[in-house]
């Protein structure tokens, strides 16, 4: 069955959205929960993959194009011509494994800053998929780190104020030109 959101793999010289960067207060606002998955929202979801593959990505959160919506969008296969995008709508993460695991993070709205990040290894996430039905997966790796990372953006919160070495990070961040004040530790 194919996916009623898909659009091909490729970059677009003209993404349809434009993404928002680390300083940008867009990126800080709480999304609020979509309240009818209708074709306006699937419309949505294709620009957001289109806009994702055009930049390289295999995450998106709606904050990081402006829109103050709880939709992200995850493509850890993006060079697979064979698999689907996964949409979750209304993500809730229901349980944590116990394992935390550190990697590395980057983010599409804080371009060329790779840093070490730790998060519980395993989730399990309830959400709605883009045809509106609910659903829940367990993820763990690649794909449940991406999870927690674009669920972040719908509360405001970036990968870089998660991160423990305030050294690196000052450092990363100077050198693609991001104000170090941009970031709002967790805790
Ligand atoms: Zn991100």
């Amino acid at each position: 069955m194919t996916s009623v959101v898909a659009v091909e793999k490729k970059k677009l010289d003209k993404p349809p959205l434009e993404i928002h960067y680390l300083g940008d207060r867009v990126l800080r606002q709480p999304a609020k929960r979509i309240a009818k998955v209708d074709d306006s929202i699937r419309q949505l979801v294709k620009e957001m993959l289109q806009t994702m593959y055009s930049a390289d990505g295999i995450g998106l959160a709606a904050p990081q194009v402006a829109i103050n919506k709880q939709l992200i969008v995850i493509d850890c296969e993006p060079n697979n011509p064979d698999t689907s995008p996964l949409v979750l709508i209304n993500p809730k993460i229901v349980k944590y494994g116990n394992e935390l695991c550190n990697s590395e993070e980057g983010c599409l709205s804080i371009p060329g800053v790779y840093l070490e990040v730790t998060r519980p290894d395993a989730i399990e996430v309830s959400f709605k998929d883009e045809n509106g039905r609910p659903r829940k997966i367990k993820a763990n790796g690649l794909l449940s780190r991406v999870i927690q990372h674009e669920m972040d953006h719908l509360s405001g919160v970036m990968f870089v104020d998660r991160v423990e070495n305030d050294l690196a990070l000052t450092e990363e961040l100077k050198k693609q030109g991001f104000a170090v004040n941009a970031v709002r530790p967790v805790k």
